[in-house]
């Protein structure tokens, strides 16, 4: 069998350069090498966002326009949604009866994401059991790979234990124990030097025009040392430099050693910036043209993608039912009567 990478996003609307960098650049890459199933997790939204139920319609769109629009291709990989492959969530069910609670106390990415979010506990049933689902989604593909950053890699090895388990207990290799493909992003934060986020509203968008880039570089946090242009700056501490360097500054030498020597202000450092980050974000962007307002494409490629992919999950469904010793006797030969 070829193997498959499998990676899914939530859907929070328009990407941002963080998520550029830290994921998709690495799924076009990977277009070439594997065969790649990218997921709108839809349902994952609503572990921690259910009340803001009525934003996923657009937010979906959004961002899948911003997947197209950097080059993640319909013709080479598939576009899924998961509330369009119910497999995803029967074998989510399947699992969360195999995995113990204390796997998922112990999460250290659930840990984290309480401190950030002020919590003492998952906000529900759904929450604490967020990584069984995102087992169930990439072992429904059986994947093989899973390119994530550092911080999820213990979801994955939880993918990891569940695939063990499950292939223990039935007496059946099912499942394979997907590996993680680590993406290396370069440091890069918000504008106001927290982590770029769309909550915190620091981010630079991809799809933001030339005047936003401008307005958001100018209001950018820099060393808090150099005042005026002729204080010598630290640019390895500055996040401006940190940018420069992303969008790779043909002339980052010269700009470093002149930020240090108090020749370069960063008003001008800056401007400078802003111009190559428009650039860029026009380079990364090749297919905007292609695919910018036109929602009902957009629309039609994702239920087309969700075709392609719910063969292949029905396909493992009944692999694991029939380890399981619950693909029915009677529901093959057609008297279940109920459906
Ligand atoms: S000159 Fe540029 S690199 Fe140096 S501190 Fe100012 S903004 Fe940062």
């Amino acid at each position: 069998m070829e193997k498959r990478v499998f990676s899914g996003m939530r859907p929070t609307g328009k990407m941002h350069l963080g998520h550029y960098l830290g994921a998709l650049k690495n799924w076009v890459a990977l277009q070439d090498q594997y065969h790649c199933i990218f997921g709108v997790a839809d349902w994952h939204a609503l572990t921690t966002s259910f009340e803001q139920s009525h934003l996923l319609e657009r937010n979906i769109i959004d961002m899948v326009m911003d997947w197209l629009s950097v080059g993640i291709d319909p013709e080479k990989s598939i576009i899924m949604l998961q509330s369009l492959v119910p497999e995803h969530a029967v074998l989510h069910l399947l699992f969360s009866m195999i995995t113990p609670v204390g796997w998922l106390e112990r999460n250290p990415v659930l840990k984290q994401q309480l401190q950030d979010m002020g919590l003492k506990e998952a906000v529900g049933y759904g929450h604490l059991g967020y990584p069984v689902l995102m087992a169930a989604d990439i072992l429904v593909y059986r994947a093989s790979w899973v390119p994530v950053g550092e911080d999820q890699v213990p979801h994955v090895e939880i993918t990891r234990e569940i695939a063990r388990r499950f292939n223990f207990l039935y007496q059946e290799e099912v499942f394979p124990e997907p590996q993680s493909i680590l993406t290396e992003v370069p440091r890069i934060l918000g504008i106001d030097g927290r982590k770029m986020s769309k909550s915190l509203n620091n981010y630079i968008g991809l799809s933001d025009s030339k005047e936003v880039v401008r307005k958001k570089t100018l209001s950018m946090f820099t060393d808090p040392e150099k005042i005026r242009k002729n204080d010598p700056g630290h640019p390895e501490q500055c996040n401006v430099f940190s940018f420069h360097k992303v969008v790779n500054n043909p002339s980052l030498v010269e700009l470093k050693r002149d930020c240090e020597k108090g020749v370069l202000g960063c008003v001008a450092c800056k401007e400078e910036l802003s111009r190559l980050l428009v650039d860029f974000l026009e380079e990364i962007t090749p297919f905007r043209e292609k695919y910018q307002g036109k929602e009902s494409l957009v629309e039609e490629l994702l239920v087309e993608g969700s075709k392609k992919a719910r063969p292949i999950a029905q396909e493992t469904l009944e692999k694991a039912q029939k380890a399981m010793k619950i693909a029915y006797q009677f529901v093959r030969e057609g008297k279940e009567g109920v459906r």
